[in-house]
């Protein structure tokens, strides 16, 4: 029945169906149970969303209660209490100035609202030609047009280009591949952003970037500083600055938004998967004042955001999330992430010294390991090796699902997974890299 109606995304369908699918039945704190009744350690938190696990009482709770209220109205002109709740408390540990949230239901459909508030920004302010977006080498924003515009994994989005805004693309200093290491990047970055606003600014509306840590691109994690002199820059030259925290908000970093890290303050900024603990499609939008303030105006002077979703502001989802913001509390999630970080930084030392291994990249519990040909020359696997894929299989195999970055695989644990489940997970993920890249290959 899989097999005959779905159509899965970013699934090549006829790989899939000679393979043997997983299908999940049921979840219990960090682990999946498919029909056959195997268990499966939740790897990649069911694609970087899942916080506090699976089937938590609490969350369920709180969505059985609004279901007992109201499944869903509109937020077209109206409001709903939950919608409203979670707004004051998401412009409350957001970073500061940003005081409007607008909701919609994917991290895309928020990044669509980003890049749109933008645009309509300066002409609302009388500067029309300020209409062009800055984005990052190998960036992801999401699938829908407008964030595949400001997206650039060539994998992706090439097919796409005639449909496609044109962008500014700037490289993500990623120092694995620069001669001079961390700083070089960092350099090659700056100087990139630098030029471009010194020479087109009035022609830029804003730079978005996936703060601190570059997700789908390949687990690429920012220079200390990087991201607070890229946010000097613009503020500079009157570019706006749209931090997507779609993957890296919501304590996976090691704090609340990635942006906290280094004290920055965006004029936009997106969040979605783990906002509802990763149960929920929700996300948001959150904006400044001054951002909100180009758009309030009398109604005769055209200046209103006409953009909505059905299901914006769903009271179903916005319930969830403030449960989830509630255990992010209780829990000490935040002070849980770091030290749960480092136990894993342990953990995986040893895997560095295997002989395909080359970068082991991590931020808080966002992990990327790099699978080499060659440690030596840092050659990489070819695509058609699909070694990521392999090893994911394995990890299966021996109970833990992930889905791989081309030859980086991921490990993105639920934040509440312990201590004791990180160090089965880690050995699961250890054992699974050594037996496929070394596995019968060394003989
Ligand atoms: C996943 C992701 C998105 C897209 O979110 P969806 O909910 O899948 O539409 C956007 N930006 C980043 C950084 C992401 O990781």
């Amino acid at each position: 029945m899989n097999k005959a109606y779905l159509w899965h995304p970013f699934t090549q369908m006829k790989d899939y169906n000679n393979s043997d699918p997983l299908i999940i039945e049921r979840g219990e704190g960090i682990k999946l149970y498919d029909i056959q009744g195997r268990s499966y350690y939740d790897g990649f938190s069911s694609v970087w969303l899942n916080v506090h696990g699976h089937n938590v009482p609490e969350l369920n709770q709180a969505i059985t209660d609004q279901l007992g209220r109201v499944a869903h109205s509109t937020l077209l002109g109206m409001a709903n209490i939950p919608a409203i709740e979670l707004a004051e408390k998401l412009v409350e540990i957001a970073p500061k100035g940003l005081n409007k949230v607008f909701y919609s239901d994917s991290g895309a459909t928020g990044v669509e609202i980003a890049i749109k508030m933008a645009f309509q920004y300066w002409h609302n302010l009388g500067l029309q030609g300020k209409k062009t977006f800055i984005t990052m080498k190998q960036a992801y924003h999401g699938d829908t047009i407008g964030a595949v515009s400001v997206g650039a994994i060539p994998l992706y989005h090439d097919v796409f280009q005639p449909m496609l805004f044109p962008s500014h693309v700037i490289p993500y200093p990623y120092a694995y591949r620069h001669k001079d290491g961390a700083a070089g990047a960092m350099e090659d970055t700056l100087t990139a952003l630098r030029v471009l606003l010194e020479t087109r600014s009035d022609e830029i509306a804003a730079l978005i970037v996936e703060p601190i840590v570059q997700g789908a691109g390949g687990i690429i994690v920012m220079p200390p500083g990087c991201l607070r002199e890229m946010a000097a820059l613009c503020r500079k030259h009157d570019v706006l600055l749209i931090a997507d925290e779609v993957a890296t908000g919501f304590g996976r970093t090691g704090a609340m938004f990635a942006c906290d890290l280094e004290g920055v303050s965006p004029d936009l900024m997106v969040v979605g998967k783990g906002l509802t603990g990763g149960y929920l499609p929700v996300a948001a939008t959150l904006a400044t004042d001054e951002v909100y303030g180009a758009f309030y105006a009398d109604y005769g002077e055209q200046k209103t955001f006409f953009h909505g979703h059905s299901f914006t502001g769903n009271p179903l989802g916005c319930a969830v999330a403030l449960a989830s913001l509630k255990l992010f509390k209780e829990r000490n999630m935040l002070e849980g992430v770091i030290a749960k970080s480092s136990f894993v930084e342990q953990k995986l030392a040893a895997l560095k010294e295997r002989p395909h291994v080359g970068e082991i990249r991590q931020q808080g519990l966002m992990i990327g390991v790099e699978l080499v040909r060659d440690k030596g020359s840092r050659e990489p696997y070819d695509w058609a090796d699909r070694i990521g894929v392999r090893a994911a299989a394995r990890a299966r195999e021996l109970g833990m699902l992930t889905r791989p970055l081309g030859h980086v695989v991921v490990f993105i644990p639920p934040l509440a997974s312990t201590e004791d489940e990180l160090d089965s997970m880690t050995d699961i993920l250890a054992a699974s890299i050594v037996d496929v890249t070394e596995g019968g290959s060394t003989t």
